[in-house]
Formats: C-alpha cells, structure tokens, sequence
C-alpha cells in the first residue's frame, strides 16, 4: 500500500498476542442452534445427519490446519486444540478466532447442502454460524481437565435430552410438563425413567450421543512401549525423527480416562 496521510489511523488497531509456548484451544458453537435445529426439523434428541456435518466440518479444519492436533464435539460446538509451538497468524487472537468460525461455518454450510435434498437447502435467513474464542492454558492437567469438562457437559446434557424427549415423544407430554418431571433429578432418576418408563438401558445408547466425536492426529505406529521404557522428552524426539507419518484418526472414547492421553504423549510437545 502506497503511504498516504491517512495511513495514521492504522496505529489505532489493537492485536492481542496468544502467549507463546502454551496449548490454544479454540472453541466454535453454533448460533442460536436452539431454533436453528426447530426449524430445520432435527430429529430429537440426537439428529445423526446434524451431527455427521458438523463431524465433517471439523475433519476438515484438521485437514486445513495442520496445527490443529486434537479436535472434540458434541451438538453444536467443536473444541480445537493446537499444537504448542503453533505459529498461525503470529499467534494473534483475533485472525484465529475470526478465521476459525469463517472456515467453519463455511465448511458447514457447503456440507449442510451436500447432505440434504434440494427441498432441505439452506434458506438466506436461517443459515448456520458459528462464534469461536480461543483460550490458552499453560499445562497438561489444564488440557485434560478442559477436554473432561466438555465431554461431562455432553453426558449430563444428552442423558437429560433423551430422558426429555422420551417423556414427549413416547410418554405424551407436552414439553412444560417433561421439563416439570425431570426439575430436580439425578442422573440416577434419569436412567431409571428410562429403563421403568421406556425400557431403554441409557448404557446401550449409540457412543457419538454419549461421548461425542474425538478426532486425533495420530502418529502411525507410535511404539509406545519404546516410549515407556525411558518416557523423557529426548527419547519421544527421537522417535517422532523415526515415526514422521500421522494420520487422522476418528474416536468416540472416553477422555475423562487418562489412559487416552497417556497412549498420546506427542500431543503434548
Ligand atoms: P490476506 O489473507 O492476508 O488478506 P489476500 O490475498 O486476501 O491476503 P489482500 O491484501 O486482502 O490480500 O488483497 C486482496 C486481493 O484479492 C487483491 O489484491 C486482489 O488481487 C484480489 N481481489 C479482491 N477482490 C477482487 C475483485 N473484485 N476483482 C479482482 N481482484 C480482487
Ligand atoms: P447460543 O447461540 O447461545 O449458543 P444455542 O441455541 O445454540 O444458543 P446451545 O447451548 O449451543 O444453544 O445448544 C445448542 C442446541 O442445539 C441444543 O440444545 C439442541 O437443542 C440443538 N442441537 C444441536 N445439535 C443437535 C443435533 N445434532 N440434534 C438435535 N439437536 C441439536
Ligand atoms: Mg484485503
Ligand atoms: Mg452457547
Ligand atoms: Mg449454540
Ligand atoms: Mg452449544
Ligand atoms: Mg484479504
């Protein structure tokens, strides 16, 4: 850009730099995907065309983004986790966060309209978007413990979910009154309803519902046994020299577990 005198104004733009050397995770969730999913007549609870999109949204982004080396999602959110020496954008909020939800909301949208009928298109004033922050935290604990949390709220929200819309579709009450019976009951209530009322065993529900979607960037072949026997960062350097092909790879496991990460320790360098 030639200089001109206007050019000052560019000196009042304001960036704010992710800390260096720390693990960013950002976070999309849909907008107003309350009405989003009525009006475009998800099936309840759980809509497996829905959820197919956003998982293939989200197998893109990794695609697209080579830092991305985690990804997690439940209904209308996804959860990325970056690499720790991640570079993108100079590691500046704001163009990660704007192009996060710009490429995903994108990739939604192209997928919304590969996978439905001409007749299911999406309509200008009901389209899907996205939000997205990042966060940054400084250890492994932190990263465990984030990815734990949005797996719990996935298992509280879907065990209530199921419970609710049983109660509305096979129990036939209206949607206040399903809300009325399920005020103040525990998981444990929940489950009984389910197996008394409708003799369903929550435990035998489909894992995508229960657990999410996880997607990793796995090193092939990764000898974690090699890795075990002396688990220093020098010897996983070492390794990761010898063991350079990854791929990506799709789970609906548990994370609350340790074992997961334990099997995984190149996600942390
Ligand atoms: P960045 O991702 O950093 O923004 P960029 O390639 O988008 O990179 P810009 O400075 O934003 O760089 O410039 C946008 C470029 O897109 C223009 O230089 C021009 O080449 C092209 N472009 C945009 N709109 C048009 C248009 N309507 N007709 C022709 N070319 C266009
Ligand atoms: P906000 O804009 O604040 O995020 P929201 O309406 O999107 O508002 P969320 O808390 O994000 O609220 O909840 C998303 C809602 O979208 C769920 O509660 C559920 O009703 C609906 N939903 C999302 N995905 C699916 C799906 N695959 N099947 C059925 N319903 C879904
Ligand atoms: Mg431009
Ligand atoms: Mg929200
Ligand atoms: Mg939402
Ligand atoms: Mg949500
Ligand atoms: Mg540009």
């Amino acid at each position: 850009m030639a200089n001109s005198r206007f050019e000052y104004v560019k000196s009042f733009e304001r960036e704010n730099i992710l800390l260096p050397q720390t693990h960013i995770i950002i976070r999309v969730d849909g907008k107003g995907f309350h009405k989003f999913s009525d009006f475009y007549n998800f099936e309840k609870p759980n809509d497996i065309n829905a959820l197919n999109i956003i998982n293939l949204s989200a197998m893109k982004m990794m695609e697209t983004f080579p830092d991305i080396i985690l990804a997690y999602g439940d209904s209308d959110e996804y959860s990325f986790l970056l690499r720790k020496n991640c570079e993108l954008f100079e590691r500046r909020e704001f163009k990660l966060i704007t192009t996060f939800a710009s490429f995903f909301s994108s990739y939604y949208q192209f997928y919304w309209n590969a996978k439905n009928s001409p007749e299911d298109q999406l309509k200008i004033d009901r389209l899907p978007t996205f939000d997205a922050r990042a966060i940054v935290y400084p250890n492994r604990e932190n990263i465990i413990d984030y990815f734990s949390w949005r797996q719990v709220d996935c298992h509280i929200n879907n065990l209530y979910n199921t419970t609710f819309w049983m109660l509305v579709l096979k129990g036939g009450m209206t949607t206040q009154e399903a809300e009325n019976r399920l005020i103040g009951t525990l998981s444990s209530d929940k489950n009984e309803i389910l197996f008394k009322e409708f003799g369903i065993n929550y435990n035998n529900e489909p894992e995508m519902f229960k657990k999410g979607t996880i997607y990793v960037r796995e090193v092939n072949d990764f000898p974690i046994g090699k890795y075990r026997e002396n688990p220093t960062i020098d010897n996983l350097q070492r390794i990761l020299k010898r063991n350079k092909k990854s791929s990506i790879n799709k789970y609906h496991c548990d994370l609350i577990k340790e074992s997961f990460w334990n099997d995984r320790p190149y996600l942390f360098i």
